[in-house]
């Protein structure tokens, strides 16, 4: 049977205006069969939710804190995404990581989407790849500790979001079998910390995905999705990239 794919669209710190991101919305085209989550930067969250025709684009915030409310100014509790329509946040990605987010806010962020509703995707990721292969012990740790309040009943609320430091923003992504051996590697750590539950957990790519590219990932890297920076602010090449994933 055909798995259902998801893309998640980061588009991170674009565009300048809401004007400019109404029309980068309305000039995407989504292919039956594919769901996408848009993740605009929040301060437009509200008003494209809103106004959004296809009722098949879900939205989702780029950040999200781990408090519901309080003296943290500047903050984004993840209950004010829920309510304003989101229904997705990223937590731990590698551009807000090096920034200094630890893992343990990371888990607490991951635990307070899940519990107000959203669903959490967890961005994990090694900074390079070693041959002796200590990476994956790396992997291993942000996993287990980005998921430190995720119960099995939460887990329904979260998906994985692979995306190697190396590949994010550059123009050399992952080879689709290395991305296979990875995500294998990530489902039995899964696996193990749910006693088989942790299958169900979807797990994502995303470094340098483009049309080009994107089938192999979901074809021979079976991951369940994609997450997209770049090329999702250019709508030709984003609708490319969903097209080829209809037909992958
Ligand atoms: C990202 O920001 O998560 C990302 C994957 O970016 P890009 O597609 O530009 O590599």
């Amino acid at each position: 049977m055909k798995k259902s794919l998801l893309v998640v669209a980061n588009w991170k710190l674009h565009p300048k205006t809401l004007k400019e991101a109404k029309s980068l919305l309305s000039a995407y085209s989504l292919p039956r069969g594919l769901s996408l989550v848009v993740c605009p930067p929040s301060v437009f969250l509200a008003s494209l939710q809103k106004g959004s025709k296809s009722g098949r684009i879900a939205f989702g915030a780029q950040n999200i804190f781990y408090e519901k409310e309080g003296p943290y100014t500047g903050e984004l509790a993840a209950g004010m995404v829920e309510d304003v329509g989101a229904h997705y946040a990223l937590v731990g990605h590698a551009e807000r990581r090096k920034e200094g987010e630890t893992d343990e806010e990371i888990a607490r962020k991951a635990g307070a989407a899940a519990r107000a509703g959203l669903t959490a995707i967890l961005c994990i990721g090694e900074r390079e790849r070693d041959e002796h292969g200590f990476y994956l012990n790396h992997l291993k740790s942000q996993l287990e500790k980005g998921l430190a309040e995720i119960t099995p009943a939460l887990l329904k609320r979260v998906i994985i979001a692979y995306e190697p430091l190396w590949a994010i923003g550059a123009s050399s992504p992952i080879t689709p079998r290395d991305l296979e051996e990875t995500v294998l590697y990530l489902r039995k750590i899964l696996h193990s910390l749910y006693k088989g539950k942790g299958l169900a957990a979807p797990v994502l790519y995303g470094g340098s995905v483009s049309a080009e590219n994107a089938a192999s990932f979901v074809n021979t890297g079976d991951v369940n999705g994609l997450l997209v920076g770049r090329e999702s602010l250019k709508p030709a090449s984003f609708n490319a990239l969903l097209d080829t994933l209809a037909h992958a």
